[in-house]
Formats: structure tokens, sequence, C-alpha cells
């Protein structure tokens, strides 16, 4: 390797979003905070999930986790989770909530890429929440993911569309109107249509089973 070329689990990682994220690390599981709409949907995140794939004792990996909300919801089901990030502070933050909240969880700071050639075929299911549209190659996210679940097993993925109504509700109400999440949370170019999704699946021999839309109104 040269030495201009990254470190291999830094090449699919955006330091600003790294940041971003690690800055309002504290915050994870304050219910008023930033984090709010994520706590609000996540229980229909996981009905969602439990509705097509058994949780109780399966292997169950959240790429992504931040501080573990749907990673610890997961594992109160039963499952046996691991959460994995790239901002060590949410990591942190996310050990610590579960050890409070007596859940078992294994957290690890390694990118999905470096996870999947480690452990491939490894999980029954698993999840990437609102975690694509934070990344450069939101493929090789999917592709590692896929890599990752047992052959049967499941892969759930959930991201911004990007259309005029996810542009005017996620960024201009958001982050300029609403003042929900700090400006520049979110970039419009990086959200993600179905259609690039389903056709991102299928090149990593994903079978795309369902979709399902999700509005969140803050009002
Ligand atoms: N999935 C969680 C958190 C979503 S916020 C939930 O829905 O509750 C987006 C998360 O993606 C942040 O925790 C951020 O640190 C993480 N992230 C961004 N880029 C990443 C990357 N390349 N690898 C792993 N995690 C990343």
């Amino acid at each position: 390797m040269s030495t201009a070329e990254p470190p291999r689990n830094q090449a699919n990682v955006d330091p600003a979003e790294i940041e971003k994220f690690s800055q309002l690390a504290h915050k994870w599981w304050d219910l008023d905070s930033e984090f709010k709409p994520l706590h609000e949907i996540n229980p229909l995140r996981l009905a969602y999930i439990a509705e097509h794939a058994e949780l109780n004792g399966q292997t169950v990996l959240d790429v992504g986790c931040g501080g573990g909300i749907l990673t610890e919801a997961m594992a109160r089901t039963g499952a046996i989770a691991t959460g994995i990030d790239m901002a060590k502070k949410s990591l942190k933050v996310a050990q610590l909530h579960a050890l409070e909240a007596n859940v078992s969880v294994q957290y690890r700071c390694v990118s999905v890429e470096d996870l999947a050639s480690e452990s491939p075929a490894t999980f029954d299911v698993v999840t990437c929440m609102e975690m694509m549209e934070h990344v450069p190659d939101p493929a090789s996210v999917i592709g590692a993911c896929a890599q990752l679940a047992k052959p049967g097993g499941w892969v759930f993925f959930s991201t911004i569309n990007r259309n005029p109504k996810a542009y005017v509700q996620a960024v201009l109400g958001a982050e300029y109107l609403l003042g929900l999440l700090p400006r520049g949370t979110h970039d419009y170019k990086k959200f993600v249509t179905p259609a690039e999704l389903a056709r991102m699946c299928r090149q990593s021999s994903l079978e795309p089973v369902n979709y399902c839309g999700l509005t969140y109104n803050p009002l």
C-alpha cells in the first residue's frame, strides 16, 4: 500500500460526518435533543423488522448504530446484538447506556467493510438505518451488509428518499425552519431513491422483498 492511500477502514468514511455525530454524542439518549426523531420512529422500525425476521435468539448486527437506539431495542427482544459505528464517542455512550439499562450488546469501532472481510456470513439479521446517506459510497456499505448476512438472512436498510418532499421536510423544515437538526445534518445529494436502493441491493445479490415509506411529522 502506498503511503498516500488511506488505511482500508477509512476508505468509505467521511471524517466530517463522524465529527458531526461525535459532537452530538452526549445527546444520544436525550429525548428532547436532535435525536428525538430517531427515538420516535424507533418503535416503528423495530416492529417492521420483527414483522419480517425472527429476532429472539438470533445474531443481529446494527451498522452505524450511533448511541444504540435500535441496537438496544433489538437486544431487549432477545437478539444477540452487535453494534458498529466509526464514531468512538457514540460507541462509548451506547456502551454505558446498555450497561446502565442492563442490556447485553457488543459494540465495536470497525467499518462495515472490514467486518465483512473479517467475519462474512455471520449474522441472521443485519440492520443499517439512517446511515447510508452519511457515507461516500453507499453501494459499498450495502455490499458489506450483504456479505455479513448468513445465506437466507435478512438485511434491512432505511434512508431518506431523494425527492422534493424529503428536501422540504428533512432539510428545509427540520434544519432551517424548525431547527430540530443542526444545519448541514443532511446533504440532499446523498439521499437515495428506492430505485437506486433496489439496484444496489440486486448488485450485491440481495433480493428485495419489501419497501415501506415513513413520513415524520414533527408537529
Ligand atoms: N443507526 C442509528 C444512528 C443513525 S445516525 C439510528 O438510526 O438510531 C448515523 C450514524 O451513522 C452515526 O452514528 C454515524 O456516526 C454513523 N456513520 C456515519 N458514517 C459511518 C461509517 N462510514 N461507518 C459507520 N458508521 C457511520
